[in-house]
């Protein structure tokens, strides 16, 4: 069995079921998997053969469902690219991609012109139509998505055109390529070892490696998460997590595979997802922290009707403990941690009972915990010379498990020095508590050694997050003549509030020991954010401090 089978499986178990609401329009499974068929066949006759790669440059839509589904059935591999990336970064990606077709969503037509230039003349590139249905030949594509500045979520980078486009010999639109497929033959059939997507990484720690997932592999993962999940029929998924990013596809597939109902959105904007989840009666969320703190500012001015909601899933980076508090109170404990990377997929999980905000202590102290193995994942964590870590004690965070990456994309070098054993070197460190808990501690990277102590930047973060003037806060080492490394406190104030060094510095010594505290505050208007997830760009905090070093 593979992620194909799935979609084939769905259209004859639940065929009139919805599988997508999206923008107002409804798609029943049987649909879908009509859509998917149609697709493949098109792409056969325009001479596509297994694993050649897809590239789509949309945001979320019902037919970058339908292309990923056209991977999964037909042994393609999807790869989904980031649209905030710059030219020189997508240009770097595709090239790596080598793909047969760009699909590409009309918006970005001006971006995808300037990007052919670098690409194989090869190339088949398709328009899917924006978010008013129009398609190039009809329409201007001057549509702005909504002002999102400053969230750095759902804005597109690239600057919607505002050429008027007329059908050119260069790319053809969707419905003209699903003409071509209409009689739904194909004989491209997936296998359980296909490649199914080309995931690239967020690119927080150094460039994207594009991460090749299995399509058996991927159904493992689905599986696992279906269950901890305890997804059903019955769920209203809300999919807003954009589909070139792991968690976008990993989450929609879980609730698929159970036959659930999707409810997709384009883009993040606070209103309209509280909006959709009151409209749509939806039972599941998956988002960043981040979105969650925009949710919850939004929650201060737009009351509305949360009580379908029985459980949000948010994964991809810490959340303070201040803000679990915070969103704890406004949605009540239906709260799921995940820890999972683009290489791993999703590892461990935090299930909503174990979350309780008033307890005691050691419940408490398991908000910040990101939870527990799946289980068909194996965790260790493992110091320096590879032996097992005691409860408590911080070290390497290994994973084995059915769904971990086929390996980096052509780089075999890099795929080679990821594993040891058949584990996946994460990159985290972490502990397990007394109860087989894991606690993330920081990535090694962000990890500071001063004076030959381990001092780790999210646990100094943390601190000052409970500072009532902090709004955000990222803490790094910079180079010291006598320590090594020294501790750098950068960070972003609330609005009318002051923080002086010595109060940072005060505060801090109430929660972490002293040779954690700062030693260097900046305060800073806004943080550099890694253009994918929005995660804190430390690389680049930390850049000018380095230049001179290496
Ligand atoms: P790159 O590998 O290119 O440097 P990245 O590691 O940020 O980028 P992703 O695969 O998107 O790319 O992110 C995975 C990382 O996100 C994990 O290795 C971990 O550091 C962090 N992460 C994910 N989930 C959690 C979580 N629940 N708590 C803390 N950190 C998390
Ligand atoms: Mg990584």
């Amino acid at each position: 069995m593979n992620m194909g089978d799935v979609f084939i499986r769905n259209a004859q178990c639940f065929g009139d079921h919805p599988a997508v609401r999206f923008e107002g329009r409804t798609t029943t499974h049987r649909e879908l998997f009509g859509r998917i068929r149609q697709v493949l066949s098109a792409l056969e006759k325009r001479g596509l053969k297994r694993q050649d790669r897809i590239a789509v440059l949309s945001r979320n839509c019902v037919e970058y469902l339908e292309i990923y589904g056209a991977a999964a059935v037909g042994g393609l591999i999807g790869v989904g690219i980031n649209y905030r990336l710059s030219l020189p970064e997508q240009t770097v990606i595709l090239q790596d991609a080598d793909p047969a077709v760009v699909f590409f969503e009309d918006c970005y037509a001006d971006r995808v012109e300037a990007l052919r230039a670098s690409l194989d003349p090869s190339v088949i590139y398709v328009c899917i139509s924006g978010p008013d249905g129009a398609t190039l030949g009809h329409a201007k594509a001057s549509r702005k998505g909504p002002d999102m500045s400053g969230t750095g979520i759902s804005q597109p980078d690239t600057s919607p055109s505002e050429t008027v486009w007329s059908e050119t010999s260069w790319f053809m639109t969707y419905p003209a390529l699903l003409a071509a497929g209409a009689d739904e033959s194909t004989t491209l059939r997936a296998r359980d070892d296909d490649t199914f997507l080309l995931i690239y990484t967020s690119g927080t720690t150094g460039l994207p490696k594009g991460v090749m997932l299995g399509s058996a592999g991927q159904l493992e993962q689905t599986r696992s998460q279906a269950i901890s999940h305890l997804a059903s029929q019955t769920d209203r998924m809300l999919i807003v997590m954009p589909f070139y990013h792991i968690g976008g596809p990993t989450e929609l597939f879980t609730y698929l595979i159970t036959g659930s109902t999707i409810v997709l959105h384009r883009t993040f904007d606070a209103v309209q997802i509280l909006d959709s989840i009151a409209a749509e009666r939806l039972t599941v969320a998956h988002l960043a922290p981040t979105m969650i703190q925009m949710l919850l500012d939004a929650l201060t001015l737009h009351t509305c009707d949360l009580s379908s909601l029985h459980t949000i899933v948010y994964a991809s980076a810490p959340m303070s403990v201040a803000l679990s508090r915070r969103a704890r109170a406004a949605f009540g404990p239906i709260f799921m941690q995940i820890y999972g990377m683009t290489e791993v997929g999703l590892g461990s999980v935090l299930q909503k009972h174990q979350h309780v905000l008033d307890g005691p202590a050691d419940q408490v102290k398991r908000l910040a915990s990101a939870g527990q193995p799946y289980f068909d994942t194996d965790m260790r964590i493992v110091r320096d010379d590879f032996t097992e870590c005691d409860v408590g004690e911080v070290g390497d965070i290994w994973v084995r498990s059915p769904a971990l990456m086929q390996g980096y994309w052509r780089r075999p070098d890099a795929t080679a020095a990821a594993f040891h054993d058949g584990f996946l070197k994460t990159g985290d460190m972490g502990y397990w508590d007394d109860d087989h808990f894991l606690f993330i501690v920081d990535r090694r990277k962000d990890m500071i050694v001063s004076g030959g102590e381990n001092i780790y930047s999210r646990e100094v973060e943390e601190a000052l997050l409970m500072h009532p003037a902090v709004a955000e806060a990222a803490v790094i080492g910079v180079p010291d003549a006598q320590w090594g490394e020294s501790v750098m406190a950068v960070v972003v104030l609330r609005p009318g509030a002051e923080l002086t060094f010595d109060d940072a510095v005060t505060h801090c010594r109430l929660l972490i020991a002293s040779y954690k505290k700062p030693k260097i505050l900046q305060i800073v208007e806004t943080m550099p954010r890694v253009a994918s997830t929005n995660k804190i760009d430390k690389k680049t905090l930390r850049e000018p401090y380095w230049r001179d070093q290496n």
